[in-house]
Protein backbone atom coordinates (compact mmCIF):
# COMPACT_ATOMS: atom_id res chain seq x y z
CA UNK A 1 0.00 0.00 0.00
CA UNK A 2 1.67 3.14 -0.71
CA UNK A 3 1.65 5.74 1.55
CA UNK A 4 0.96 9.73 0.98
CA UNK A 5 3.58 11.69 2.22
CA UNK A 6 0.71 14.45 2.87
CA UNK A 7 -0.47 11.66 5.65
CA UNK A 8 3.06 11.69 7.87
CA UNK A 9 3.95 15.25 7.61
CA UNK A 10 0.54 15.94 8.53
CA UNK A 11 0.70 13.49 12.01
CA UNK A 12 4.03 14.36 12.47
CA UNK A 13 2.42 18.06 13.07
CA UNK A 14 -0.57 16.55 14.76
CA UNK A 15 1.01 14.50 17.64
CA UNK A 16 4.19 17.07 18.02
CA UNK A 17 7.01 15.15 16.03
CA UNK A 18 7.91 17.88 13.72
CA UNK A 19 7.12 21.54 13.07
CA UNK A 20 7.89 24.00 10.33
CA UNK A 21 10.59 25.99 11.94
CA UNK A 22 9.00 29.47 12.92
CA UNK A 23 5.51 28.22 11.95
CA UNK A 24 3.58 30.91 13.52
CA UNK A 25 5.53 33.25 10.95
CA UNK A 26 4.92 30.93 7.68
CA UNK A 27 7.87 28.73 8.02
CA UNK A 28 10.56 28.78 6.53
CA UNK A 29 12.15 26.93 3.60
CA UNK A 30 14.30 23.95 4.79
CA UNK A 31 13.72 24.61 8.38
CA UNK A 32 12.42 22.28 10.61
CA UNK A 33 11.66 21.95 14.66
CA UNK A 34 11.61 18.99 16.34
CA UNK A 35 8.13 18.62 18.86
CA UNK A 36 8.20 16.85 22.76
CA UNK A 37 7.98 13.08 20.64
CA UNK A 38 10.35 14.41 17.73
CA UNK A 39 13.28 15.21 19.81
CA UNK A 40 12.48 11.82 21.84
CA UNK A 41 12.70 9.87 18.73
CA UNK A 42 15.67 11.73 17.42
CA UNK A 43 17.54 11.31 20.66
CA UNK A 44 17.02 7.10 21.07
CA UNK A 45 18.29 7.24 17.15
CA UNK A 46 21.39 9.12 18.14
CA UNK A 47 22.02 7.46 21.57
CA UNK A 48 21.87 3.90 19.85
CA UNK A 49 24.10 5.47 17.40
CA UNK A 50 26.62 6.78 19.87
CA UNK A 51 26.63 3.17 21.48
CA UNK A 52 27.01 1.36 18.53
CA UNK A 53 29.69 3.16 17.88
CA UNK A 54 31.47 4.97 20.95
CA UNK A 55 30.15 3.34 23.63
CA UNK A 56 29.97 -0.18 22.40
CA UNK A 57 31.79 -0.14 19.73
CA UNK A 58 31.77 -3.62 17.12
CA UNK A 59 33.65 -6.85 17.71
CA UNK A 60 36.53 -6.25 14.66
CA UNK A 61 37.98 -9.31 12.11
CA UNK A 62 40.33 -9.99 14.46
CA UNK A 63 37.81 -10.95 17.56
CA UNK A 64 38.49 -7.85 19.52
CA UNK A 65 36.54 -4.99 19.88
CA UNK A 66 37.96 -2.24 17.82
CA UNK A 67 38.63 1.49 18.99
CA UNK A 68 36.61 4.64 18.46
CA UNK A 69 36.18 7.50 20.37
CA UNK A 70 34.44 10.58 20.71
CA UNK A 71 33.95 14.11 20.05
CA UNK A 72 32.03 17.58 19.70
CA UNK A 73 33.91 20.52 17.33
CA UNK A 74 33.06 23.60 17.08
CA UNK A 75 30.32 24.86 13.92
CA UNK A 76 32.35 27.49 13.50
CA UNK A 77 35.58 26.54 12.44
CA UNK A 78 39.20 28.97 10.81
CA UNK A 79 37.91 29.31 7.49
CA UNK A 80 41.31 27.92 6.08
CA UNK A 81 40.07 24.68 7.59
CA UNK A 82 37.46 25.16 4.84
CA UNK A 83 39.70 25.97 1.91
CA UNK A 84 41.94 22.84 2.98
CA UNK A 85 39.02 20.81 2.75
CA UNK A 86 38.00 21.95 -0.77
CA UNK A 87 34.37 23.22 0.13
CA UNK A 88 35.27 26.88 -0.25
CA UNK A 89 35.98 26.17 -3.86
CA UNK A 90 34.24 23.20 -4.80
CA UNK A 91 31.56 22.53 -2.82
CA UNK A 92 28.57 23.97 -5.16
CA UNK A 93 25.70 22.70 -7.19
CA UNK A 94 24.90 23.65 -10.79
CA UNK A 95 22.21 25.97 -10.89
CA UNK A 96 20.10 27.28 -13.09
CA UNK A 97 17.65 30.36 -12.50
CA UNK A 98 14.12 30.89 -14.43
CA UNK A 99 13.90 34.85 -15.51
CA UNK A 100 10.22 34.25 -16.01
CA UNK A 101 9.55 32.62 -12.69
CA UNK A 102 12.44 33.74 -10.52
CA UNK A 103 12.73 30.06 -9.31
CA UNK A 104 15.77 28.21 -9.27
CA UNK A 105 16.60 24.94 -9.31
CA UNK A 106 19.82 22.50 -9.89
CA UNK A 107 20.69 21.41 -13.13
CA UNK A 108 20.95 17.84 -11.83
CA UNK A 109 17.59 17.25 -10.73
CA UNK A 110 15.75 18.75 -14.17
CA UNK A 111 14.94 16.07 -16.76
CA UNK A 112 14.58 17.40 -20.51
CA UNK A 113 12.09 14.83 -21.49
CA UNK A 114 13.46 13.97 -25.09
CA UNK A 115 11.20 12.38 -27.81
CA UNK A 116 11.88 9.11 -28.62
CA UNK A 117 9.97 6.68 -30.54
CA UNK A 118 10.15 3.11 -29.41
CA UNK A 119 11.11 2.10 -33.03
CA UNK A 120 13.83 4.84 -32.64
CA UNK A 121 17.45 3.65 -31.94
CA UNK A 122 19.26 6.25 -31.73
CA UNK A 123 21.20 7.02 -28.13
CA UNK A 124 20.17 10.11 -27.14
CA UNK A 125 22.72 11.44 -25.26
CA UNK A 126 24.65 10.74 -28.59
CA UNK A 127 22.44 12.46 -31.16
CA UNK A 128 20.97 15.39 -28.75
CA UNK A 129 21.73 17.36 -31.76
CA UNK A 130 19.81 15.47 -33.86
CA UNK A 131 16.75 15.73 -31.42
CA UNK A 132 16.77 19.31 -30.71
CA UNK A 133 17.06 19.77 -34.76
CA UNK A 134 13.91 17.96 -35.30
CA UNK A 135 11.46 19.34 -32.42
CA UNK A 136 11.96 22.48 -31.84
CA UNK A 137 10.72 22.72 -28.34
CA UNK A 138 11.11 20.28 -25.45
CA UNK A 139 9.75 19.86 -21.62
CA UNK A 140 12.07 19.96 -18.46
CA UNK A 141 10.48 19.10 -15.35
CA UNK A 142 11.94 18.72 -11.47
CA UNK A 143 12.88 15.28 -10.31
CA UNK A 144 10.11 13.16 -9.59
CA UNK A 145 7.19 14.92 -11.39
CA UNK A 146 4.57 12.20 -11.78
CA UNK A 147 3.80 10.97 -15.31
CA UNK A 148 0.48 12.28 -15.47
CA UNK A 149 1.57 15.70 -15.05
CA UNK A 150 4.01 15.21 -18.00
CA UNK A 151 1.81 13.83 -19.91
CA UNK A 152 -0.59 17.13 -19.80
CA UNK A 153 1.92 19.26 -20.04
CA UNK A 154 3.24 18.10 -23.28
CA UNK A 155 -0.64 17.55 -24.60
CA UNK A 156 -0.51 21.84 -23.91
CA UNK A 157 2.15 23.05 -24.45
CA UNK A 158 2.31 21.22 -28.01
CA UNK A 159 -1.12 22.09 -29.09
CA UNK A 160 -0.15 25.53 -28.59
CA UNK A 161 2.87 25.47 -30.41
CA UNK A 162 2.30 23.55 -33.39
CA UNK A 163 -0.82 23.60 -34.87
CA UNK A 164 0.08 20.50 -36.78
CA UNK A 165 0.67 18.87 -33.36
CA UNK A 166 -1.61 16.00 -34.08
CA UNK A 167 0.00 14.65 -36.99
CA UNK A 168 3.39 14.40 -34.93
CA UNK A 169 1.90 11.80 -32.41
CA UNK A 170 1.25 12.09 -28.89
CA UNK A 171 4.10 11.51 -27.00
CA UNK A 172 1.41 9.32 -24.64
CA UNK A 173 3.08 6.59 -23.73
CA UNK A 174 5.77 7.02 -21.06
CA UNK A 175 8.20 4.95 -22.60
CA UNK A 176 8.36 7.56 -24.78
CA UNK A 177 9.62 10.45 -23.29
CA UNK A 178 13.61 10.09 -22.62
CA UNK A 179 14.63 11.97 -19.65
CA UNK A 180 17.74 13.53 -19.49
CA UNK A 181 19.60 15.61 -17.04
CA UNK A 182 19.59 19.46 -17.80
CA UNK A 183 22.98 19.61 -16.70
CA UNK A 184 23.83 16.75 -19.54
CA UNK A 185 22.66 18.99 -22.19
CA UNK A 186 24.60 21.82 -23.85
CA UNK A 187 23.89 25.27 -22.67
CA UNK A 188 22.83 26.13 -26.41
CA UNK A 189 20.13 24.02 -26.36
CA UNK A 190 18.47 26.08 -23.71
CA UNK A 191 15.97 28.69 -25.55
CA UNK A 192 14.31 25.50 -26.95
CA UNK A 193 13.50 24.35 -23.28
CA UNK A 194 10.37 25.22 -21.29
CA UNK A 195 11.42 25.32 -17.84
CA UNK A 196 9.40 23.21 -15.09
CA UNK A 197 7.05 26.30 -14.02
CA UNK A 198 6.32 27.88 -17.50
CA UNK A 199 4.96 27.66 -20.85
CA UNK A 200 6.95 29.04 -23.21
CA UNK A 201 10.81 27.85 -23.86
CA UNK A 202 13.93 30.15 -22.96
CA UNK A 203 13.40 30.96 -20.16
CA UNK A 204 16.22 29.15 -18.06
CA UNK A 205 19.62 30.99 -17.35
CA UNK A 206 23.19 28.38 -18.15
CA UNK A 207 23.92 26.82 -14.94
CA UNK A 208 26.47 28.44 -12.79
CA UNK A 209 27.60 27.15 -9.63
CA UNK A 210 26.60 27.73 -6.42
CA UNK A 211 28.34 27.30 -2.85
CA UNK A 212 26.28 25.68 -0.40
CA UNK A 213 27.68 26.86 2.54
CA UNK A 214 26.20 29.61 4.78
CA UNK A 215 28.55 32.51 5.98
CA UNK A 216 28.52 34.86 8.87
CA UNK A 217 30.94 37.06 10.16
CA UNK A 218 33.46 36.55 13.02
CA UNK A 219 33.73 39.78 15.16
CA UNK A 220 32.34 43.28 15.04
CA UNK A 221 33.41 44.13 11.85
CA UNK A 222 32.06 41.99 8.80
CA UNK A 223 34.55 42.04 5.55
CA UNK A 224 36.52 39.93 3.93
CA UNK A 225 38.31 38.93 7.06
CA UNK A 226 36.03 38.20 9.23
CA UNK A 227 34.13 35.80 7.01
CA UNK A 228 33.38 32.36 8.39
CA UNK A 229 31.18 29.62 7.20
CA UNK A 230 28.29 27.29 9.43
CA UNK A 231 30.29 23.82 9.00
CA UNK A 232 28.42 21.93 5.98
CA UNK A 233 29.48 18.61 7.30
CA UNK A 234 30.81 17.21 10.75
CA UNK A 235 33.74 15.24 9.39
CA UNK A 236 35.96 17.69 8.67
CA UNK A 237 35.86 18.79 12.78
CA UNK A 238 37.29 15.04 13.03
CA UNK A 239 40.31 15.83 10.74
CA UNK A 240 41.09 19.20 12.50
CA UNK A 241 41.24 17.28 15.95
CA UNK A 242 43.11 14.07 14.49
CA UNK A 243 46.27 15.06 15.82
CA UNK A 244 45.05 16.10 19.54
CA UNK A 245 42.98 13.11 19.85
CA UNK A 246 46.06 10.47 19.02
CA UNK A 247 48.38 12.89 21.62
CA UNK A 248 45.99 13.17 23.93
CA UNK A 249 44.30 9.60 24.53
CA UNK A 250 45.75 5.91 24.46
CA UNK A 251 44.27 5.20 20.80
CA UNK A 252 46.17 3.61 18.15
CA UNK A 253 46.19 2.71 14.50
CA UNK A 254 43.45 1.70 12.99
CA UNK A 255 41.17 3.75 14.78
CA UNK A 256 38.03 6.05 15.18
CA UNK A 257 36.77 9.47 15.42
CA UNK A 258 32.75 9.79 15.85
CA UNK A 259 30.65 13.09 15.84
CA UNK A 260 27.26 13.54 16.09
CA UNK A 261 26.29 17.15 15.45
CA UNK A 262 24.53 19.93 13.13
CA UNK A 263 25.45 20.56 9.54
CA UNK A 264 24.32 23.37 7.60
CA UNK A 265 23.74 23.34 4.06
CA UNK A 266 22.26 26.60 1.50
CA UNK A 267 20.77 23.80 -0.18
CA UNK A 268 18.98 24.59 -3.73
CA UNK A 269 15.65 23.10 -3.39
CA UNK A 270 15.13 21.71 0.12
CA UNK A 271 12.04 19.50 0.30
CA UNK A 272 10.70 16.30 0.49
CA UNK A 273 10.23 17.06 4.34
CA UNK A 274 12.95 16.62 6.32
CA UNK A 275 14.77 14.79 3.99
CA UNK A 276 16.63 17.44 2.48
CA UNK A 277 16.62 20.65 4.81
CA UNK A 278 19.19 23.26 5.11
CA UNK A 279 19.98 22.62 8.69
CA UNK A 280 20.18 19.05 9.27
CA UNK A 281 22.09 16.35 11.77
CA UNK A 282 24.86 13.91 11.01
CA UNK A 283 26.18 11.19 12.41
CA UNK A 284 30.06 10.46 11.11
CA UNK A 285 32.78 8.29 11.95
CA UNK A 286 36.28 8.59 10.29
CA UNK A 287 37.80 5.02 11.00
CA UNK A 288 41.74 5.61 9.50
CA UNK A 289 43.68 2.81 9.19
CA UNK A 290 46.91 2.03 6.98
CA UNK A 291 46.17 2.32 2.96
CA UNK A 292 46.60 -1.37 2.41
CA UNK A 293 43.96 -2.36 4.74
CA UNK A 294 41.06 -0.18 3.13
CA UNK A 295 39.45 -2.63 1.55
CA UNK A 296 38.93 -4.76 4.81
CA UNK A 297 37.64 -1.98 6.58
CA UNK A 298 35.21 -0.26 3.95
CA UNK A 299 33.76 -3.86 3.90
CA UNK A 300 33.76 -4.43 7.65
CA UNK A 301 32.07 -0.78 7.80
CA UNK A 302 29.56 -1.57 5.29
CA UNK A 303 28.30 -4.94 7.17
CA UNK A 304 28.32 -3.08 10.11
CA UNK A 305 26.58 0.08 9.34
CA UNK A 306 23.74 -2.08 7.43
CA UNK A 307 23.55 -4.05 10.47
CA UNK A 308 22.81 -0.81 12.77
CA UNK A 309 19.91 0.33 10.45
CA UNK A 310 18.32 -2.87 10.40
CA UNK A 311 18.11 -3.38 14.15
CA UNK A 312 16.65 0.20 14.55
CA UNK A 313 14.09 -0.95 12.71
CA UNK A 314 14.65 -0.55 8.83
CA UNK A 315 14.60 -4.15 8.31
CA UNK A 316 11.99 -4.48 5.11
CA UNK A 317 13.03 -4.65 1.53
CA UNK A 318 13.09 -0.54 2.09
CA UNK A 319 16.58 -1.05 2.80
CA UNK A 320 19.08 -1.22 0.53
CA UNK A 321 22.74 -1.03 -0.50
CA UNK A 322 23.94 0.42 -4.14
CA UNK A 323 27.62 0.80 -4.73
CA UNK A 324 28.22 4.37 -6.61
CA UNK A 325 28.86 4.23 -10.09
CA UNK A 326 32.37 5.92 -11.64
CA UNK A 327 30.50 9.33 -12.17
CA UNK A 328 29.71 10.01 -9.13
CA UNK A 329 33.30 10.23 -7.40
CA UNK A 330 33.04 12.90 -5.11
CA UNK A 331 36.27 15.21 -5.09
CA UNK A 332 37.75 13.19 -2.60
CA UNK A 333 37.48 9.66 -3.52
CA UNK A 334 38.68 10.12 -6.88
CA UNK A 335 41.67 7.03 -6.47
CA UNK A 336 39.90 5.21 -4.06
CA UNK A 337 37.48 2.79 -3.74
CA UNK A 338 34.74 4.81 -4.03
CA UNK A 339 31.38 5.02 -1.75
CA UNK A 340 28.97 2.63 -1.28
CA UNK A 341 25.30 3.89 -0.01
CA UNK A 342 22.84 2.29 2.25
CA UNK A 343 19.50 3.67 0.99
CA UNK A 344 16.08 3.89 2.02
CA UNK A 345 12.49 3.48 -0.31
CA UNK A 346 10.71 6.39 1.34
CA UNK A 347 7.50 7.24 -0.16
CA UNK A 348 8.64 9.83 -1.90
CA UNK A 349 11.34 8.21 -3.45
CA UNK A 350 9.32 5.04 -4.25
CA UNK A 351 9.98 3.07 -6.57
CA UNK A 352 12.94 4.59 -6.06
CA UNK A 353 15.19 5.17 -3.03
CA UNK A 354 17.22 7.89 -1.41
CA UNK A 355 20.39 8.14 0.89
CA UNK A 356 20.13 7.30 4.23
CA UNK A 357 24.05 7.15 4.81
CA UNK A 358 27.03 7.07 2.31
CA UNK A 359 30.20 4.77 3.35
CA UNK A 360 33.39 6.74 1.83
CA UNK A 361 36.66 5.27 1.22
CA UNK A 362 38.13 9.24 1.53
CA UNK A 363 41.98 8.24 1.06
CA UNK A 364 43.89 10.27 2.48
CA UNK A 365 42.92 13.38 0.96
CA UNK A 366 41.54 15.78 3.89
CA UNK A 367 44.44 14.63 6.23
CA UNK A 368 46.91 15.68 3.16
CA UNK A 369 45.29 18.77 2.48
CA UNK A 370 44.85 19.89 6.05
CA UNK A 371 49.31 19.12 6.38
CA UNK A 372 49.86 21.35 3.63
CA UNK A 373 47.13 24.51 4.40
CA UNK A 374 48.06 24.07 8.06
CA UNK A 375 52.30 23.34 7.94
CA UNK A 376 51.21 20.71 11.22
CA UNK A 377 52.94 17.11 10.55
CA UNK A 378 49.91 14.73 10.69
CA UNK A 379 51.63 11.91 9.00
CA UNK A 380 51.54 8.68 11.53
CA UNK A 381 54.73 6.94 12.78
CA UNK A 382 53.32 3.26 13.44
CA UNK A 383 55.45 1.16 16.16
CA UNK A 384 53.12 -1.66 15.06
CA UNK A 385 54.83 -1.61 11.61
CA UNK A 386 58.28 -0.98 12.39
CA UNK A 387 58.14 2.73 12.75
CA UNK A 388 56.88 2.78 9.36
CA UNK A 389 55.32 6.82 8.62
CA UNK A 390 52.62 6.44 6.49
CA UNK A 391 49.14 8.86 6.05
CA UNK A 392 46.42 7.35 7.71
CA UNK A 393 43.43 6.20 5.22
CA UNK A 394 40.15 7.21 5.82
CA UNK A 395 36.67 5.19 5.78
CA UNK A 396 33.92 7.04 6.70
CA UNK A 397 30.61 5.90 7.35
CA UNK A 398 28.22 9.17 7.16
CA UNK A 399 24.61 8.98 8.04
CA UNK A 400 21.85 11.82 8.30
CA UNK A 401 20.30 11.32 12.23
CA UNK A 402 17.44 13.76 10.81
CA UNK A 403 17.04 11.66 7.38
CA UNK A 404 17.23 8.61 9.87
CA UNK A 405 14.64 9.94 11.93
CA UNK A 406 12.09 10.75 8.94
CA UNK A 407 13.14 6.92 7.46
CA UNK A 408 11.91 5.38 11.53
CA UNK A 409 8.54 7.25 10.76
CA UNK A 410 8.32 6.38 7.33
CA UNK A 411 8.95 2.99 8.20
CA UNK A 412 6.91 2.95 11.08
CA UNK A 413 3.56 4.34 9.61
CA UNK A 414 0.99 1.74 9.47
CA UNK A 415 -2.46 2.21 8.10
CA UNK A 416 -4.98 0.25 10.12
CA UNK A 417 -8.47 0.96 9.36
CA UNK A 418 -9.98 -1.39 12.13
CA UNK A 419 -8.49 0.82 15.06
CA UNK A 420 -9.78 4.45 15.99
CA UNK A 421 -6.78 6.22 15.20
CA UNK A 422 -6.62 4.29 11.34
CA UNK A 423 -3.06 4.44 11.76
CA UNK A 424 -0.33 3.59 14.39
CA UNK A 425 3.58 3.95 14.43
CA UNK A 426 5.21 0.16 15.05
CA UNK A 427 8.23 1.98 16.48
CA UNK A 428 10.96 -0.99 17.38
CA UNK A 429 10.45 -0.29 21.36
CA UNK A 430 14.09 0.92 21.77
CA UNK A 431 12.70 3.92 19.75
CA UNK A 432 9.26 4.78 20.56
CA UNK A 433 8.90 8.03 22.27
CA UNK A 434 6.97 6.54 25.65
CA UNK A 435 7.78 2.65 25.88
CA UNK A 436 4.33 2.45 28.12
CA UNK A 437 0.92 4.80 28.67
CA UNK A 438 -0.39 4.46 32.23
CA UNK A 439 -4.12 4.87 31.93
CA UNK A 440 -6.71 5.03 34.55
CA UNK A 441 -10.38 3.87 32.91
CA UNK A 442 -11.89 7.04 34.69
CA UNK A 443 -10.70 10.28 36.37
CA UNK A 444 -11.87 8.94 39.57
CA UNK A 445 -9.74 8.99 42.36
CA UNK A 446 -9.99 5.39 43.06
CA UNK A 447 -8.47 5.11 39.27
CA UNK A 448 -6.02 7.62 39.25
CA UNK A 449 -4.42 7.59 42.43
CA UNK A 450 -2.97 4.01 42.06
CA UNK A 451 -1.95 4.96 38.15
CA UNK A 452 0.25 7.97 39.35
CA UNK A 453 1.60 5.48 42.00
CA UNK A 454 2.21 3.41 38.86
CA UNK A 455 4.03 6.07 37.25
CA UNK A 456 5.86 7.73 39.66
CA UNK A 457 7.33 4.29 39.83
CA UNK A 458 8.08 3.16 35.98
CA UNK A 459 9.33 6.90 35.13
CA UNK A 460 12.49 6.53 37.06
CA UNK A 461 13.20 3.62 34.71
CA UNK A 462 11.00 4.24 31.33
CA UNK A 463 10.00 7.12 29.15
CA UNK A 464 6.56 6.45 30.52
CA UNK A 465 3.06 8.74 29.73
CA UNK A 466 0.56 9.25 32.22
CA UNK A 467 -3.12 9.89 30.73
CA UNK A 468 -5.66 10.80 32.81
CA UNK A 469 -8.57 12.47 30.71
CA UNK A 470 -10.95 11.62 27.15
CA UNK A 471 -12.37 7.78 27.29
CA UNK A 472 -10.11 5.02 27.21
CA UNK A 473 -10.77 4.69 23.06
CA UNK A 474 -9.33 8.34 22.66
CA UNK A 475 -6.50 7.43 24.51
CA UNK A 476 -5.53 4.54 23.14
CA UNK A 477 -5.88 5.90 19.62
CA UNK A 478 -3.37 8.96 20.56
CA UNK A 479 -0.90 6.07 21.91
CA UNK A 480 -1.38 4.27 18.84
CA UNK A 481 -0.33 7.32 16.85
CA UNK A 482 2.42 8.43 18.80
CA UNK A 483 3.79 4.76 18.85
CA UNK A 484 3.59 3.68 22.38
CA UNK A 485 4.24 -0.40 22.53
CA UNK A 486 2.10 -1.30 25.48
CA UNK A 487 -0.62 0.65 27.75
CA UNK A 488 -1.40 -0.02 31.20
CA UNK A 489 -5.16 0.45 32.30
CA UNK A 490 -6.25 0.88 35.70
CA UNK A 491 -9.66 0.07 36.44
CA UNK A 492 -12.40 -1.61 38.98
CA UNK A 493 -10.63 -5.16 39.17
CA UNK A 494 -7.00 -3.52 39.95
CA UNK A 495 -8.66 -2.26 42.97
CA UNK A 496 -9.97 -6.03 43.88
CA UNK A 497 -6.89 -8.31 42.61
CA UNK A 498 -4.30 -6.04 42.54
CA UNK A 499 -4.25 -6.34 38.28
CA UNK A 500 -3.75 -3.82 35.39
CA UNK A 501 -4.58 -4.67 31.55
CA UNK A 502 -1.80 -4.59 29.28
CA UNK A 503 -2.53 -3.48 25.63
CA UNK A 504 0.35 -4.37 22.96
CA UNK A 505 0.25 -1.64 20.38
CA UNK A 506 0.87 -3.78 17.47
CA UNK A 507 -1.85 -6.51 18.02
CA UNK A 508 -4.08 -4.88 20.32
CA UNK A 509 -3.96 -7.98 22.34
CA UNK A 510 -5.07 -7.28 26.02
CA UNK A 511 -4.21 -9.45 28.70
CA UNK A 512 -4.06 -8.97 32.47
CA UNK A 513 -1.05 -8.86 34.41
CA UNK A 514 -0.12 -8.18 38.51
CA UNK A 515 0.84 -4.71 38.81
CA UNK A 516 3.80 -4.98 40.87
CA UNK A 517 4.96 -7.18 37.85
CA UNK A 518 3.99 -4.50 35.20
CA UNK A 519 8.16 -2.95 35.81
CA UNK A 520 9.51 -6.42 35.29
CA UNK A 521 7.01 -7.03 32.16
CA UNK A 522 8.25 -4.09 30.63
CA UNK A 523 11.71 -4.81 31.00
CA UNK A 524 11.32 -8.45 29.77
CA UNK A 525 9.15 -7.10 26.87
CA UNK A 526 12.22 -4.61 25.91
CA UNK A 527 15.15 -7.20 26.15
CA UNK A 528 12.92 -9.06 24.10
CA UNK A 529 12.63 -6.65 21.46
CA UNK A 530 15.98 -5.43 21.67
CA UNK A 531 17.47 -8.82 20.64
CA UNK A 532 18.38 -6.90 17.16
CA UNK A 533 20.05 -4.13 18.87
CA UNK A 534 22.16 -5.66 20.97
CA UNK A 535 24.01 -7.04 18.57
CA UNK A 536 24.23 -3.99 16.14
CA UNK A 537 25.02 -1.87 19.57
P1 LIG B 1 22.91 14.32 -1.27
O1 LIG B 1 23.56 13.65 -2.45
O2 LIG B 1 21.58 13.77 -0.89
O3 LIG B 1 22.94 15.82 -1.34
P2 LIG B 1 25.39 13.90 0.06
O4 LIG B 1 25.88 12.71 -0.67
O5 LIG B 1 25.94 15.24 -0.26
O6 LIG B 1 23.80 13.96 0.01
P3 LIG B 1 26.84 13.48 2.45
O7 LIG B 1 27.65 14.69 2.28
O8 LIG B 1 27.45 12.16 2.15
O9 LIG B 1 25.50 13.64 1.61
O10 LIG B 1 26.19 13.51 3.89
C1 LIG B 1 26.00 12.33 4.65
C2 LIG B 1 24.56 12.18 5.07
O11 LIG B 1 24.05 13.40 5.60
C3 LIG B 1 23.61 11.83 3.93
O12 LIG B 1 23.61 10.43 3.70
C4 LIG B 1 22.28 12.29 4.48
O13 LIG B 1 21.72 11.29 5.33
C5 LIG B 1 22.66 13.48 5.32
N1 LIG B 1 22.37 14.71 4.58
C6 LIG B 1 23.12 15.31 3.64
N2 LIG B 1 22.54 16.43 3.18
C7 LIG B 1 21.36 16.55 3.86
C8 LIG B 1 20.30 17.51 3.87
N3 LIG B 1 20.34 18.58 3.10
N4 LIG B 1 19.27 17.30 4.71
C9 LIG B 1 19.21 16.24 5.53
N5 LIG B 1 20.19 15.30 5.57
C10 LIG B 1 21.25 15.45 4.75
Amino acid sequence: MTIDMKDIVALCKRRGFIFPASDIYGGLNGFWDYGPLGVELKNNLRDLWWKAMVVTPPIGPDGTPVQIVGLDSAIIQNPKAWVASGHVGGFSDPMVDCKETKKRYRADHIYVYILKRPDDKRDVLENIEEFFSEMPVYLGFVEGTEPEVIAKKYDKIYQKTFENFEKIDKPRQEKEYHPVELSKISSKFLSQIVGPDTKSPGTLTEPKEFNLMFDTYVGATQSEDSKAYLRPETAQGIFLNYKNVLDSSRVKMPFGIAQIGKAFRNEVNPRNFIFRSREFEQMEMEWFCHPEEVEKWRDFWFDERVKFWRAVGLASDNLQMRKHGDDELSHYAKEGLGTSDIEYKFPFTDPDFGELEGIAHRCDFDLTAHQEHSGQKLEYLDPARDNERYMPHVIEPAAGLTRGTLALICEAYTVDEARPSGVYLNFHPALAPKKAAILPLTAKEEHAAPATKLYLELREEFAVDLDIKQNIGKRYARQDEIGTPYCFTIDNDTLEDGTVTVRDRNTMAQERISMDKVAEYLREKMKANAGGLKAAA
